[in-house]
């Protein structure tokens, strides 16, 4: 099936997002006085996949090596933009007022970043007249062949891997050591501004170097996710309240205590 779009400066898009951002956009959008949310999934990882298995190997290149007590996990951790309401750079005309350099993923939208979500115009902000068939091509055949789009996309893949050694650095800086058990939930980190920036620059000035394998904590607000992850020797982390001391836990799922 073929897919046409145009945007049509609706606006519709910049509205109460967790843009992700890679670790030189996050720093310029604190610069700017913006907010970043550390987000962070923990996925249990007991051997290396095969090289075939691409959504495996997909979780392997944007992640990176932590041990949660007996357990080897890899931390995803996403640096998004977060924002209820209008996006601070969203102007009264609905024009985006840091347009030359907004961040990666606003330009690629509506596409997809993640190579394992297929685009589905019924689940965007676009309105109607952006996807008509007079519209430039933008996907055929399950692929985008909109070659700056295309472009786009793999460049922030690459960041996205070129990235995960700078935020275990920074996370390190940052004392941030717990992740929600993947595919269970997210833990929401969200230090102070300055705290952020200096962080992260100092991870960016190390090129992201790490020296030791980090112990994260896992959390859930299932209790029998963490009866099963205690019962291998991992890092258990119960939370029966939405904010904890130190991050909010966003379940997927009903909490059970
Ligand atoms: S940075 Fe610009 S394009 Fe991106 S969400 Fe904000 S207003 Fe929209
Ligand atoms: S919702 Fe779609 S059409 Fe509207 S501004 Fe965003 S990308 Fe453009």
């Amino acid at each position: 099936m073929d897919i046409n779009f145009e945007c049509t400066m609706c606006g519709k898009c910049c509205h109460d997002l967790k843009l992700p951002l890679s670790v030189d956009e996050a720093l310029v959008w604190l610069e700017r006085g913006g907010d970043v949310q550390f987000l962070c999934e923990a996925v249990p990882w007991p051997d290396e996949p095969a090289e075939d298995n691409l959504l495996a190997q997909h979780k392997r290149r944007r992640s990176f090596a932590a041990s949660s007590g007996e357990l080897p996990a890899r931390i995803v951790v996403v640096l998004a933009a977060a924002f209820e309401g209008a996006c601070p750079h969203l102007q009264a005309n609905l024009s985006c007022g840091v347009y030359d350099q907004r961040p990666t993923v606003c330009r690629i939208y509506p596409a997809e970043m993640n190579p394992f979500i297929e685009l589905n115009p019924q689940q965007k902000a676009c309105p109607p007249e952006a996807w008509s068939p007079d519209k430039p091509l933008l996907m055929s055949a399950h692929r985008i062949v909109d070659v700056q789009t295309a472009a786009l996309i793999e460049k922030s893949r690459a960041a996205d891997a070129n990235d995960t050694g700078a935020k275990a650095l920074a996370c390190k800086h940052l004392g941030i050591d717990t992740a929600a058990l993947s595919n269970e939930g997210l833990a929401i980190h969200s230090p102070p501004r300055e705290q952020s920036i200096a962080a992260l620059r100092l991870a960016r000035e190390a090129g992201g170097a790490s020296d030791r394998v980090p112990e994260w904590k896992v959390a859930s607000n299932r209790r029998e996710t963490i009866d099963t992850l205690v019962s291998i020797g991992a890092l258990g982390v119960l939370c029966t309240a939405q904010e904890t001391s130190s991050f909010q836990y966003l379940g997927f799922f009903s909490a059970s205590a």
